[in-house]
């Protein structure tokens, strides 16, 4: 027999642009990254995924894997806080059977075949699914077919057509279920061909009200005002296509947390984001995340800090159009001169959060 030695691989450590791009989801720790990659930290010898919840190492002592079998092949142990190992099986799992029931057209797919498709057991399979999405397989496979429905829809596929492709045996089974998850009739729904669900709260603060929005994966918007009807209609000519509806409880925490903030106090729950965006307003949203409480940078500062010293313009820009106020703290963004320069929200709730956060600034 011939035998032929192969040395066994080197894990790869990520390096570049890749790498500054996980090193933004960890700072963030941007839960949709969990599953992508796995960070390392050097002086722990101990990785994690990148939305554990412990403290940020330095970024020279962060490195990056594609996967957990990387991170240990060069000696590296799993966080036994956000086990990040477990996270990757569930992953895999459900990316797996994701790709199945995406494909399948058929009305009532049976969980047991598809586990065994993957040669996981049925439990185990409904376990990941909730983990990774919070559904039960069943009602993640109707999702996905309701998704593929709208999307045949808004391709200017006919009702019938549709109906038929996505596997709803008769006309009448589709229309039992739009009240619940289509919102409207699909006639409507071909007309108007929106393509965002955003549910908004208002509430009081000591800033005047506040709207918080959100979709299923995250806020979209928060606005301060006089009154309701000003920052609905603000939040209709953002997204002037979605669909939006009052949310009368499920944002309890998030508005809390905003709340919180709005006093000046430090962030105690991480608020997942979901805003439409250019990759520079992106950067430069990030990087105003990272200014501290209490902290301001100018503009020209910002620019400096995303490596584009001449695009103080686009920076400021980028500030202005923030959907997100607070969260995203673009109060702490002021001119070099010192002067507060324009805030969306008027400039006298940007100088009330700057001195509630303690900001040595003066106001004079
Ligand atoms: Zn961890």
């Amino acid at each position: 027999m011939n035998t032929t030695f192969i040395p066994k691989q080197e894990a790869s450590i990520i390096s570049g642009t890749t790498a500054a791009r996980f090193w933004q989801a960890t700072l963030h720790r941007d839960r949709r990254a969990d599953g992508t990659f796995v960070f390392a930290v050097r002086s722990t010898q101990i990785y994690c995924r990148p939305s554990c919840p412990a403290r940020r190492p330095l970024r020279s002592n962060a490195i990056f894997f594609r996967s957990p079998e990387d991170a240990e092949h060069r000696g590296f142990r799993a966080c036994r806080r956000c086990r990040p190992k477990e996270l990757q099986s569930a992953a895999a799992l459900v990316a797996r059977a994701a790709a199945l029931l995406a494909n399948s057209d058929e009305e009532n797919v049976r969980l047991e075949s598809i586990a065994a498709q993957i040669k996981a057991s049925p439990e185990k399979l409904r376990r990941a699914f909730r983990t990774m999405t919070g559904l039960s397989p069943r009602d993640f496979a109707e999702a996905a077919r309701m998704n593929r429905f709208k999307k045949m829809l808004r391709d200017g596929r006919s009702i019938t057509e549709a109906l038929y492709a996505c596997g709803f045996g008769s006309p009448s089974r589709i229309y039992e279920k739009t009240n619940s998850q289509l919102g409207m009739t699909p006639a409507a729904y071909k007309k108007g061909a929106p393509g965002m669900f955003i549910e908004y709260s208002i509430t009081r603060s000591s800033l005047g009200h506040v709207l918080v929005a959100a979709t299923d994966r995250g806020i979209s918007a928060i606005y301060l005002g006089e009154n309701d009807k000003q920052l609905i209609t603000e939040l209709r000519a953002e997204y002037p296509k979605a669909e939006l509806s009052a949310n009368s409880t499920g944002h309890g925490p998030w508005v809390r947390e905003v709340l919180k903030r709005i006093e000046g106090d430090r962030p105690s729950v991480d608020l997942p984001l979901d805003v439409q965006a250019t990759a520079f307003q992106r950067r430069v949203w990030q990087e105003l995340q990272k200014i501290p409480l209490g902290s301001t940078r100018t503009y020209t500062q910002v620019a400096h800090a995303l490596g584009k010293p001449n695009s103080v313009r686009a920076v400021a820009r980028a500030c202005a159009t923030n959907p997100v106020s607070i969260v995203v703290p673009c109060h702490r963004v002021i001119r070099s001169d010192g002067q507060l320069a324009g805030y969306r929200w008027g400039l006298k709730r940007k100088q009330q959060l700057l001195e509630r956060e303690g900001s040595q600034l003066n106001f004079s």
